[in-house]
């Protein structure tokens, strides 16, 4: 008798880390059918948005109607990214099921992006947990540490400093935490290496990958921490989301390759991969004139692969 292996989660992260560094707003129509399609994919998990300010970020603005719309969908589990506190009181108001805190795991990355050090962001988290409990609301808090791998300011970014803040986060009271390679840095040996470092500590908190394929390396990378013992990702549909410091660099890995990848080993992702590449081809429509990135798309999947 074999075991199926255990089954594991890719959350769709296009509609907010895809779209934010676009300089076009994709309109919210567009949005509430990406929605749908993604649903009717199998994708679950799914971050609509981020709670910015809408001057700072007109591509995100309609982010608590798309949390509205995606609660709406059986099963649909919408989470948001939010800086800070006052981000962390609309998420709390709009009913998501999760609100992610990124945490920058360099010192110069950290000032740069969110004027503050990390551990300034540490005890924002407190803080946020803390209103969180007083509103009496389940949204869990979770954590996605950016720059865990290497950043285009500071280059190396010690694992000491990574494990560091992981513990800091956890002591702050935060539901999950996730490693991010912001930039496309990591390489496999070094992802599965930290994963396993950071399981040690975090346990099942420790529950997210998430990676660029700025470099080629983003599917390796997922193997790599898989192989560590992770099971939910995230993913772009399209492997949209560049990244500002490397003009025409590839985006996120794609849901679709992310789809195959465990599809191909025999793991169960519940994604249907023929409703992966119809969204896919609608987004492709959608960001006419942008690139879309991931592998799969182009052959489409082997005979020997049921998706
Ligand atoms: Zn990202």
């Amino acid at each position: 008798m074999s075991l199926s292996p255990a089954p594991v989660v890719v959350r769709e992260v296009g509609l907010r880390d895809g779209l934010q560094i676009l300089p076009r707003v994709l309109p919210t129509a567009h949005k509430l059918e990406w929605l749908r399609l993604a649903h009717e994919a199998g994708l679950r998990e799914i971050e609509v948005g981020s709670f910015v300010p809408a001057r700072l970020m007109p591509q995100l603005a309609d982010t608590a109607e798309l949390v509205a719309f995606a609660k709406t969908l059986p099963g649909c589990k919408p989470s948001v990214l939010v800086p800070n506190l006052k981000g962390a009181e609309r998420a709390i108001a709009s009913g998501a099921h999760a609100m992610l805190l990124p945490l920058s795991a360099s010192h110069a990355h950290s000032l740069a992006n969110l004027k503050r050090t990390p551990d300034e962001v540490v005890e924002d988290l407190r803080r946020i947990v803390d209103l969180r409990d007083a509103k009496g609301s389940d949204c869990l808090v979770e954590v996605g540490m950016s720059t865990a791998f290497g950043c285009t300011i500071q280059g190396r970014v010690e694992p000491s400093e990574v494990l560091r803040l992981l513990k800091a986060a956890l002591d702050a009271g935060i539901d999950r935490i996730g490693l991010a390679d912001t930039v496309g840095y990591a390489d496999p040996l070094q992802v599965k290496t930290l994963f396993e470092q950071c399981l040690a500590v975090a346990g099942d908190k420790l529950a997210c990958g998430h990676f660029h394929d700025t470099r080629g390396l983003g599917s390796a990378n997922v193997f790599a921490a898989w192989q560590a013992g992770m099971r939910r990702f995230d993913a772009c549909t399209g492997g949209i989301g560049g990244c500002p410091h490397a003009p025409g660099a590839s985006g996120n890995v794609a849901t679709e390759d992310l789809a195959y990848l465990f599809a191909s080993m025999g793991v169960p992702t519940g994604l249907d991969f023929d409703r992966l590449m119809a969204l896919r081809a609608r987004v492709a429509q959608w960001l006419e004139g942008e690139p879309l990135h991931g592998a799969i798309w182009r052959a489409g999947l082997p005979k020997t692969v049921a998706a």
